[in-house]
């Protein structure tokens, strides 16, 4: 009987799975009948457990079989990944100017998802030391890890290497914030497109590519489709976006409604916190998706 190897899936097409296995060889694999007869689909992401089969030939690559599937620890439905550690938010300080919304609105996506988040503000050579002082103001307090970078002048790119390491990220962000040259930087034998801004939004680049995994040299690996391409809260309910800004947590039971939804009941600890240790822009976002939840539920 030949032995279970542990593995990851890190590609899927037309019922092969490229697996990279734990000591770092690479296997083509098919996966066993049942785990198809109980209706597992096998997705990128996963860690499975298979049998090597040496080739015959001895010069192709080997191949094998996926006999087990691992518990996951999420899915994602898109991209469609297993096991994501982190979502890593990519906003450029310039070019394009920074998306304080859209930064807000992909960190509650990662809290919906159960997923750590990172800040990345790139571009950072494209802005004064005034404009990181008064950004730096802005930011306090602010809940998630956040780091500057630029692959320009390779400022903080061994934070962001090193908050990489051993996990799998997925990158996010508006188009042209510099995600494809962050991972060219990070990992130079990868080679992956970039472009400028206006150009890349005519061809559409990454709209029907399936996901894949980047192992990194250092350990761990990045998803190779941008994710939460979709920024729309159709799948989160009015009742628990409070919930999805972690601040607000250790303000629950210390408000004076106990379903207190901090928007202008009175005695709420969150209001009263405002630009101590809550961070004001978030809130006035927080209050403008908390409108617009309530006013689509108005619709149906
Ligand atoms: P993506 O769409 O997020 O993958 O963005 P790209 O990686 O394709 O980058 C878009 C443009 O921004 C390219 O022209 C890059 O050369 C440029 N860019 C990326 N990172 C930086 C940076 O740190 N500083 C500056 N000045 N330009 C950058
Ligand atoms: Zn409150």
């Amino acid at each position: 009987m030949p032995s279970l190897e542990q593995g990851k899936v890190i590609k899927a097409t037309g019922g092969f799975f490229t697996v990279l296995s734990t000591e770092g060889k690479i296997f083509r694999c098919r996966a066993r009948g049942n785990l198809k007869k109980n209706n597992l689909s096998l997705l990128v992401g996963d860690r499975v457990m298979f049998i090597i089969q040496h080739s015959a030939l001895g010069t192709a690559p080997d191949e094998g079989i996926i006999e087990k599937l691992l518990p996951r620890s999420n899915c994602l439905k898109r991209p469609a990944v297993a096991n994501v550690d982190q979502l890593v938010v990519i906003m450029s300080l310039r070019e394009p100017s920074l998306d304080w919304q859209w930064a807000n609105r992909l960190l509650v996506l990662a809290e919906k998802e159960k997923i750590k988040a990172l800040l990345c503000l790139n571009k950072v050579d494209l802005v004064t030391d005034q404009e990181i002082e008064q950004l730096n103001s802005e930011l306090i307090p602010f809940p998630y890890h956040y780091l500057y970078s630029s692959v320009l002048s390779r400022k903080g790119l061994e934070a962001l290497a090193a908050a990489l390491e051993n996990k799998c990220s997925v990158f996010a962000g508006p188009s042209g914030v510099g995600k494809s040259s962050l991972l060219n930087a990070l990992q130079p034998g990868l080679k992956l497109q970039t472009g400028q801004v206006s150009s890349k939004i005519k061809r559409g680049r990454h709209t029907t590519r399936q996901a894949k995994l980047l192992p990194l040299d250092q350990g761990g690996s990045v998803v190779d489709t941008p994710g939460f391409t979709r920024l729309d809260f159709s799948d989160i309910k009015a009742e628990e976006l409070p919930s999805l800004f972690p601040e607000y947590a250790s303000y629950q039971g210390q408000c004076a409604f106990r379903n207190c939804r901090h928007l202008s009941e009175p005695n709420c600890a969150v209001q009263e916190n405002l630009g101590i240790s809550i961070n004001r822009q978030r809130y006035k976002h927080y209050r403008y998706f908390m409108e617009e939840l309530n006013s689509r539920q108005e619709v149906y």
